[in-house]
């Protein structure tokens, strides 16, 4: 057979990229040095500008640095700077320093975690971060943790494997059998449970009619004396961090609600499962622990970057056998073989961006992170109220609901200051009453920061 050399692949083998490596630098330094100083989020005008980038795509291959420069030209310019310190949105997160170029590093690797054979190294540091995890959590020794992109689909497995647990204990066995002719699962949400959970449920074959809704309190928590009919299908779903107030289930009263049971607890703590990593939120995590399975965010809290999606499941087999895959091809080995704790063979090595986020932090560092996030919120709602608003939580992790006057006038002041550039944050309803969202998730945040926002807010309340 003729030998086949395509000229286009034989020029792309010969790309020099070391130059533009070199210019990627020089794009990310500036844009990580100004952070600071840009707008937190992008005028219009740079957004529209994103156009220029939807054209047809190129027949033949364009220059590496022509495409790093037009990506930095129109891209930059259009970011959200939710890595600086004025970005109150959602609940998302900045990066640690020691994250980053590990990250870059890790990025030229491109190793994929779904089995040792494919790469040992990322086998390996995924154990060690479960290690690490379980011992600052404080999550019992048995427990085996999977990486995923985010607490959704990190609960989705925390469902997957309860299913799995409770049924193949009535002798079940629903990944041959599938759902439609087994037992119902009886599943409890709090009302503030995250919507994420719903969506997770109905991807396991648990639809929203399945679902009872304990009714939660004037925090968003669950109402664990509603609790009743706990059994050996039940599955309760409690919730660490409200995504608006902070607050946490009272999971020492679900315990003794569930106790003996048989029941299977899942808690989502996709960002305030951190609190378990300091002393000082004890009386809030107080039991949490005695869970069997748990969701956490690395690009929350933690301020990993994205996308850093942690589950933790006490009991190995459950969580192996929802998981599970086969295939002549596979090697299994003695060693982690990531995909046997994901829905996803092939992923990112992501563990690694928590390795270095963790050690670049330390034991101290991330309890001191998170408790600052906690003091800062504290003094940011303060503040707030001195100038008039109404805070409507109380501050229990690092989230604040603040409402200024009417819903008309709560609703034009978050309009006018996300396109202030100065800051960013959301609304949402609390009680059906409109109401702003701060998520204080950013380690770069300062007070002058908080300072600086709140004047920005006043001059605004003036403005309109
Ligand atoms: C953010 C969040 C989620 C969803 O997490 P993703 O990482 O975006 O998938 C789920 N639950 C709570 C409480 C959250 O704050």
């Amino acid at each position: 057979m003729e030998k086949y050399i395509s000229p286009i692949m034989d020029k792309i083998r010969k790309q020099d990229i070391s130059e533009t490596l070199e210019q990627a630098k020089i794009y990310a330094q500036v844009y990580h040095e100004s952070i600071t100083d840009r707008r937190v989020y992008p005028t219009e005008h740079a957004i529209a500008d994103l156009n220029i980038l939807d054209t047809p795509l190129n027949d033949n291959p364009e220059e590496p640095m022509e495409i790093l420069k037009l990506l930095n030209k129109y891209g930059s310019p259009a970011t959200v700077a939710q890595t600086g310190g004025r970005y109150f949105g959602f609940v998302c997160g900045s990066i640690i320093p020691s994250s980053l170029p590990t990250k870059w590093l890790a990025d030229t690797w491109d190793q994929n975690p779904a089995m040792f054979v494919l790469s040992p190294i990322a086998s390996k540091i995924e154990s060690i971060v479960e290690k690490w995890l379980l011992d600052l959590l404080g999550l019992p020794d048995q427990s085996r943790v999977g990486y995923v992109s985010g607490s959704s689909t990190a609960t989705l497995v925390g469902i997957c494997a309860a299913r799995n647990y409770l049924l193949s204990k009535k002798g079940y066995d629903p990944i041959r059998q599938g759902l439609n002719e087994l037992p119902r699962i009886k599943v409890i949400v709090g009302a503030g449970a995250h919507s994420t959970v719903y969506k997770a449920l109905s991807l396991a074959g648990l639809g929203s009619d399945m679902v009872r809704t304990i009714p939660a309190d004037d925090q968003g928590r669950m109402q664990a004396e509603l609790l009743e009919d706990i059994d050996d299908l039940t599955l309760i779903i409690a919730q660490a961090g409200h995504v608006s107030s902070g607050a946490f289930d009272p999971m020492e009263k679900i315990f003794e609600k569930a106790k003996n049971t048989g029941a299977w607890i899942h808690v989502d703590g996709a960002f305030g499962l951190w609190a378990m990593a300091d002393e000082r939120f004890a009386d809030s995590t107080k039991a949490i622990e005695l869970a069997d399975s748990w969701s956490v965010d690395g690009h929350k809290t933690l301020n990993a970057p994205y996308d850093n999606g942690i589950v933790i499941c006490r009991h190995e087999r459950s969580f192996v056998e929802s998981m599970q895959m086969s295939g002549s091809y596979i090697i299994k080995s003695k060693d982690r073989d990531g995909m046997m704790y994901s829905p996803e063979m092939s992923r990112r090595a992501r563990a690694i961006d928590l390795w270095s986020t963790l050690k670049g932090l330390g034991k101290q560092g991330i309890g001191e992170m998170v408790y600052e996030m906690h003091i800062k919120a504290g003094y940011f709602a303060n503040k707030l109220s001195q100038i008039g608003f109404e805070i409507l939580n109380h501050i229990h992790f690092n989230q604040i609901i603040a409402r200024y006057q009417s819903n008309e006038a709560t609703l034009k002041l978050i309009d006018a200051i996300q396109k202030s550039g100065v800051m960013w944050l959301g609304g949402a309803k609390w009680m059906n009453k409109d109401i702003m969202r701060i998520s204080l998730c950013s380690y770069k945040t300062t007070y002058e920061d908080i300072d600086v926002c709140v004047e920005e807010i006043e001059r605004l309340i003036e403005e309109i």
